[in-house]
C-alpha cells in the first residue's frame, strides 16, 4: 500500500487527502493550525461574514424607503467579531470533509506547527511530529505579500481586521485587487473613512474595464476616495494616532494618513518554512512551487496543489487541484486539470463578478456581439431598489456561443454562476434565449440579454419565447 502525506488542510489538502484515501493509499494529513485552512479560518468565510454585516447595514438604511420606520443601525464591532468567530467555528464543526476523511481512514494531525522537509521523503513539524512517505502532496496555500519598504511593519493585512477592537475612524487600503476592494467596501459600510490606493491605472485590473469603471464610480459615490495611478510608495511611519504613507508621483512627494493602513498587494506561496531545497523542489520566479500539467513538482514523488502553485487562487480551483494531484500521486500520471472558465466575484458594494473572456480579450480573438443591460431597467432590481450596475454578455459572432459575462450590482456573483454553466455547456446564445427563466429574478437578466444578442445576430426568432423579463 502506498503512503501519502498531504501538507496543509485547506480545500486543496482536504480533497487531496480524501482522494488519496479513497484510492486506498495510507494517507496522513498534517496542518500547521486549524483544519479548513485559509478558506475556512482567515479568508472567504470570515470576510463573507463581515460583508454580510455590511449588507445588513445597507438594507437597514433602506427600510425607510419601503415605509418601515426604524432607528439608524449602529454597529457593535466586538459583537460582530464574536459572530465571525461563531460562524468560523460552525463551518469548521460542520465540515463534511472531516467525517469523510475519517471514514476513508485518513490520519489527521491538526495544529502540528509548520512542517519542513528533513529529506525528500521525510517531514518534521515544529511540534516534533516526524513522518515518512513514498509520496508527498504540498497544499500549504499562500500568505499576504510583504513589501520591502521602510516602516512596512506599521501596516496591517486583511487578517488584522479580526484583531481590531473597534471600527477605525480612517483607513488607507493599498492595493485595488479583490482583497483590497473587499476590505475598502466593508469598512466604508461600517463608517470608516476609506482611501483606496492603486498603482495601476484602474482598480480590479483583471476584471473587464467596464466593471472596474463602474465599481470605482460606485465606490466614489459611496464616499470612498479611490486613487488610481497614485505613484510609488516610499515609506510608512507611525504617527501619534495612526500611520502615514509617503509616496511619489512624477517626482512629486505626497503623503496620506489614517488610523490603520491595510496592505493587500498580492499573495505569495507559504513555502518559506518548508525547506524545499532539502527535497529538490524548485519554485518559479515569483516564489510559487513549480508544477507541470500533472501537478508534479521538480521532485518526481512530490506534487503540489492549490494557492501554493500560484495559479487562479480560488477555493474551487484548489479543490480541483487537490483531486488531480492525489489521483496522479496514487495512480501514476493519469490526469490533468480541466481548463474550464471559472466564475470569479466579490461581495463588495456593489458586488461584481465575471466568467469567461473580458470584452477586450474576446475582441482580440475574433468578431463578437455584446449585449448589455443596466440595472436601472431590470424589473427585480427596481423592485429591490438596487439599480446600480449592469450585466454584459459577450457572444462569438461565428459560433453564437457565449464567451463571457460580466456583472456589477446586486447578486452579481450568483448571476455569474448561471453564466458559467452556460459557458461550460458551450450553449448557443439563441438556445439560452429559449430557456424560460423565472420572472422577476436576478438570473433572469441573462435571458433578456440572450434575447437581445439573438436579435442582434438575426438568429431564429427564439428570443420571442423568452418570458424572463418585461
Ligand atoms: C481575504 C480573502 C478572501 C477570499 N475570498 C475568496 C472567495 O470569496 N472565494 C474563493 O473561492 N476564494 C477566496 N479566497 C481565496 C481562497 O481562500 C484560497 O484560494 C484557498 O483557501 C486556497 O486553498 P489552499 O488549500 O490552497 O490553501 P489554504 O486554504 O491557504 O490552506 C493551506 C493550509 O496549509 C497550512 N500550511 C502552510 N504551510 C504549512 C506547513 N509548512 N506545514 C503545515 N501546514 C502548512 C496553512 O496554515 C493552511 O491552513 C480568499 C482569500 C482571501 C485572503
Amino acid at each position: 500500500m502506498k503512503d501519502v502525506i498531504v501538507l496543509g488542510a485547506g480545500p486543496a489538502g482536504m480533497v487531496a487527502a480524501l482522494r488519496a484515501g479513497d484510492l486506498g493509499a495510507r494517507t496522513t494529513l498534517v496542518t500547521r493550525d486549524d483544519f479548513g485552512g485559509m478558506a475556512a479560518n482567515d479568508g472567504p468565510v470570515p470576510v463573507r461574514t463581515l460583508a454580510h454585516a455590511a449588507r445588513l447595514m445597507r438594507e437597514a438604511r433602506q427600510l425607510d424607503r419601503y415605509g418601515i420606520e426604524c432607528s439608524q443601525p449602529n454597529l457593535d464591532y466586538a459583537r460582530l467579531l464574536e459572530r465571525v468567530r461563531e460562524v468560523v467555528q460552525d463551518v469548521r464543526a460542520h465540515s463534511a470533509f472531516r467525517q469523510q476523511l475519517e471514514a476513508a481512514g485518513v490520519t489527521i494531525h491538526e495544529r502540528a506547527g509548520t512542517a519542513r522537509f528533513v529529506d525528500p521523503h521525510t517531514i518534521e513539524t515544529e511540534h516534533g511530529l516526524r513522518l515518512r512517505a513514498d509520496t508527498i502532496i504540498l497544499c500549504g496555500g499562500g500568505v499576504s505579500r510583504r513589501l520591502s519598504i521602510p516602516g512596512f511593519e506599521c501596516t496591517a493585512t486583511h487578517s488584522d481586521a479580526w484583531n481590531l477592537k473597534e471600527v477605525p475612524p480612517s483607513m488607507l487600503v493599498v492595493g485595488g485587487g479583490a482583497t483590497g476592494a473587499q476590505v475598502a467596501s466593508v469598512f466604508n459600510a461600517f463608517g470608516t473613512k476609506v482611501q483606496l490606493f492603486e498603482t495601476g491605472t484602474r482598480i480590479l485590473k483583471t476584471e473587464d474595464e467596464d466593471v472596474s469603471t463602474a465599481v470605482a464610480a460606485a465606490y466614489r459615490g459611496a464616499g470612498i476616495v479611490v486613487r488610481e495611478s497614485f505613484g510609488a510608495i516610499e515609506s510608512f511611519e507611525k504617527t501619534s494616532d495612526g500611520v502615514r504613507m509617503f509616496f511619489t508621483k512624477d517626482g512629486r512627494r505626497d503623503s496620506a494618513e489614517a488610523s490603520v493602513v491595510v496592505v493587500a498587494v498580492g499573495w505569495v506561496a507559504d513555502a518559506a518554512g518548508l525547506c524545499l531545497a532539502s527535497a529538490g523542489v524548485t519554485t518559479d520566479s515569483r516564489g510559487y512551487v513549480q508544477v507541470d500539467a500533472n501537478l508534479r513538482t521538480s521532485s518526481p514523488h512530490i506534487f503540489a496543489a492549490g494557492d501554493i502553485t500560484g495559479r487562479l487562487m480560488l477555493v474551487p480551483e484548489a479543490i480541483q487541484d487537490g483531486f488531480v494531484a492525489a489521483t496522479n500521486a496514487v495512480l501514476g500520471l493519469s490526469t490533468t486539470r480541466s481548463e474550464q472558465a471559472s466564475p470569479i466575484g466579490s461581495f463588495t458594494d456593489p458586488e461584481y463578478a465575471q466568467v469567461g473572456l473580458t470584452e477586450a480579450k474576446a475582441r482580440e480573438r475574433g468578431e463578437v456581439t455584446v449585449a448589455t443591460i443596466n440595472f436601472d431597467s431590470t424589473t427585480r432590481t427596481i423592485i429591490d431598489g438596487r439599480t446600480t450596475g449592469f450585466c454584459k454578455l459577450i457572444v462569438d459572432r461565428e459560433t453564437h456561443k457565449v464567451l463571457g459575462c460580466h456583472i456589477v450590482g446586486e447578486r452579481a456573483v450568483e448571476i455569474a454562476q448561471l453564466a458559467s454553466i452556460v459557458i461550460a455547456a458551450e450553449m448557443r446564445v439563441d438556445n439560452l434565449a429559449r430557456v424560460p427563466l423565472s420572472f422577476p429574478t436576478y438570473a433572469g437578466v441573462l435571458g433578456r440579454l440572450a434575447a437581445s444578442a439573438t436579435r442582434q445576430l438575426n438568429l431564429e426568432a427564439n428570443w420571442r419565447a423568452n418570458q424572463s423579463e418585461l
